[in-house]
Order: structure tokens, then sequence, then C-alpha cells
């Protein structure tokens, strides 16, 4: 995993040197840049395969350095943000941001996301026709959902959201990403419709959202299948 690069945008120096040990000691190679538009010069010359960034920096908004490299780039962006900053976070993933991890954040935490992130990078969900989370899995091609071998009906909203994040496991999807791609762009604020869909995939699939197998909550930002 040596030829897996990550990029570290951020301004604290303790961060970075923190962020340095846990990259290279996942086996990752690790690079770094402590101002926004060094890091944007970075994404592009040295092509990483993910980049970390913190959204609180001197130079540059970071929403404004997630612009920017997706101008040209499609590379996973996992953003460090503070708590409760639930406002930024949800526009930093809409402007296309893949993950965030709430500062102040627990090694192993950060290390699953990145690995999820760098993961599905090598090998997109989205190119298998059939993804398989434990005893879930889902048929992209046939939209057939199957629990314990069992097929599960749902509705076609209900199997575009459950596949939406299914492309994305591991992954952060927020409401809005949700609701404008299932149910279009003009109900990108209707969130009791994912509200109660996510509730009837549930109640279908025998998950328990007290204690989730398949689907996790990210309160008040969206939710995130298992990987
Ligand atoms: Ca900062």
């Amino acid at each position: 995993m040596a030829d897996t690069r990550i990029l570290v945008i951020e301004d604290e120096a303790p961060i970075r040197r923190f962020l340095r040990i846990a990259v290279e000691s996942a086996g990752f190679a690790f690079s770094e840049a402590e101002r926004g538009r060094l890091g944007v010069e970075k994404a592009a010359t040295e092509a990483p395969d993910l980049v970390v960034l913190d959204l609180g920096l001197p130079d540059m908004d970071g929403k404004q350095v997630i612009s920017a490299i997706r101008e040209w780039s499609q590379v996973p962006i996992l953003v460090l943000s503070v708590r409760d900053a639930e406002t930024e976070k949800i526009a930093a993933l809409d402007a296309g941001a893949d993950d965030y991890v709430t500062k102040p954040f627990a090694t192993g935490e950060l290390l699953a996301r990145m690995r999820a992130l760098v993961r599905n990078r090598k090998a997109p969900a989205v190119e298998r026709s059939t993804i398989v989370i434990g005893d879930l899995s889902i048929d992209l091609a046939s939209h057939v959902v199957r629990v314990g071998g069992s097929e599960v009906k749902l509705t076609r909203k209900e199997f575009d959201v459950l596949a939406l994040l299914a492309r994305h496991a591991g992954r952060l999807v927020t409401h809005r990403q949700l609701l404008a791609s299932v149910w279009g762009p003009a109900h990108e604020e209707d969130a009791h419709y994912l509200r109660i869909a996510i509730g009837h995939i549930r109640e279908k699939l025998g998950d328990d959202a007290g204690n989730p197998r398949f689907i996790l909550t990210e309160p008040g930002v969206g939710y995130r299948l298992v990987d």
C-alpha cells in the first residue's frame, strides 16, 4: 500500500505530525501542505489517492479548496471538522467532499474512514453489479435484495436509496444527496421523504436503528451503509 499516497492539508503542525504517524503506520505514503493553495497545487502535481482536508485554513475556506480540486479531480476527500460544526460539515460534503471525521478524532476511526475511501477508489463499488455486506446482498442490475438468502421486497424509491448507499458503502451520503438523487433536485429539502423510506428499509431488512447492522445514522447529516 506504500504506493497509496495520502495528502494532508492542515495548518496545525501538531495535527500534521499526528497524521503523518497514523498514515505511515498504516502503510500509506504521506505528504502535506499547511496552506489551502499549496494543497490544491500538490493535489494536482502529486496525484494523491486521498486528500485529508482541514476545513479551517488561514488562506482559503475549506469549501473553496474542495471546489478547486473538484474542477478537475475525483480524488476522495476526507474532511476534518471541529465538533458541532454541522452546517460547515454538510456544506463541505455537498461541495464534493466524501466523508468527514470530527476533531478530536480517534486514530482507529480515522484510519477506517481512510481505508474505505482508498479501497472504493481502487475497486469502485459501482462496477460490481451485486454488492454484498454480511448477509445482505443488493443486485443493482436486477434490483433484487436479499437478507440471509430471502428476498426482500422494496419499493422503487426504497431500492434507489439503498442502492445509492450501497454504491458508497462505508462512506457518508448526505440527506441532500439522497433526496436530490432519488426524488429529484426539487425535493432536496424534503427530509421526511427520506426518513420514512429509511424507516421502511430498516424494517424490511430487519435492521434496528438503535443497534444497526446495515444502515448507520449520522444525525443531522446523512446515512452510511456499513462496509
Ligand atoms: Ca485549522
